[in-house]
């Protein structure tokens, strides 16, 4: 997945601004944030969609989410709440297929999302 921008983060063939790794997983700033902590959790490896994931990829999925936790403590917005987004799909909005847990915090977040 050469074109896959998330996967050229992933291989450092583009810059960003990475907050943790570990050998499954990588999280970074979004470059565009819409909150005052918006942090995208990453499987290292390319799965285009929600969709594609298989019962072999649950450990792999669970794994988002703590470290998700990891995150949110770390940036100071565990305690006053967070919000954890997963796109899938044209009408979501998904606009990076390479599937991506945004976290995001440090406002108060509306309800319905938009
Ligand atoms: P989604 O719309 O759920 O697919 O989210 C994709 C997110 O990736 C958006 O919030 C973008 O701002 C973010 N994004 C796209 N390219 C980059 C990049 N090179 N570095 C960091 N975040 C990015
Ligand atoms: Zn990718």
């Amino acid at each position: 997945m050469r074109e896959c921008v998330f996967c050229q983060i992933v291989r450092r063939e583009s810059p960003a601004y990475i907050v943790y790794e570990d050998d499954s997983t990588i999280a970074f700033k979004d470059i565009n944030p819409q909150a005052p902590v918006h942090i995208l959790v990453i499987p290292k490896r390319h799965i285009r969609t929600l969709l594609d994931i298989q019962s072999s990829d649950e450990p792999l999925l669970g794994h988002l989410f703590s470290v998700a936790n990891t995150v949110a403590r770390e940036h100071g917005i565990a305690q006053r709440g967070f919000r954890l987004v997963m796109n899938c799909g044209l009408e979501s909005g998904q606009s990076v297929w390479h599937i991506h847990l945004h976290v995001l915090g440090g406002r108060k977040m509306g309800w319905p999302p938009g």
